[in-house]
């Protein structure tokens, strides 16, 4: 088969199972870590109903997985790059999934698309003030306001943040920046607090709160 019969193969299966379900497909090989993926069960049995309906691919059987390897929206091939985001965390929040999802689908996947990985990496720097898990600069009596209720309860709750203040506060230099950072509390992992930055680097990472 050459690859214009690939792609146009690709095509069709892809509208007659409509994006969502073509995607899921492709999604399943592409995060198989054996070397060579499998399909299973769904994977064959949609094929089958493509088929039925195709009679000109009919002759095509379900053995090449490579075949679907491959980005729908850039056209490249989906491969093993190792491709990860080291020096920016940004928030793992529904919007940011969402937009991820159907417009840079191979971002992320353990068989990545290049041209995916390039857009999503720029996409979330140009939009910084949303995506990254770094949301305000804030001074620490304010960031420890939210817990005034506990600390006013006067329990040994309170006493424990009162004294984890302190104790921020006397590690502190003059010209320190505190941020607030939110990895996006609506995930399971989520976590939330505040970085202490002196001179543009990070030099202390305090959680707060979970999810
Ligand atoms: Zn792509």
């Amino acid at each position: 088969m050459n690859e214009h019969d690939e792609l146009q193969i690709l095509c069709r299966f892809r509208s007659f199972l409509g994006i969502d379900r073509y995607r899921k497909f492709i999604f399943r090989l592409a995060n198989d870590r054996k070397e060579k993926p499998a399909f299973v069960y769904w994977q064959r049995k949609a094929w089958g109903e493509f088929v039925e309906r195709q009679p000109s691919f009919s002759q095509v059987p379900l053995t090449d997985p490579f075949l679907f390897l491959r980005c729908d929206v850039d056209g490249f091939a989906l491969r093993r790059l190792d491709l990860v985001l080291s020096d920016f965390e940004f928030r793992n929040i529904r919007e940011i999934r969402t937009i991820r999802d159907e417009r840079i689908p191979f971002a992320n996947s353990y068989r990545q698309c290049a041209a995916c990985f390039i857009k999503w990496r720029d996409w979330l720097i140009e939009n910084r003030a949303f995506t990254s898990i770094w949301r305000r600069k804030i001074t620490l009596d304010d960031y420890f306001e939210r817990f005034s209720e506990l600390i006013q309860a006067g329990d040994k709750f309170g006493e424990q943040i009162i004294k984890h203040k302190n104790d921020i506060a006397a590690r502190l230099q003059e010209s320190d920046e505190i941020w607030e950072f939110d990895t996006g509390l609506e995930a399971l992992s989520g976590c939330g607090g505040i970085g202490v930055f002196r001179n543009g680097e990070l030099v202390e990472k305090i959680e707060m709160v979970k999810a």
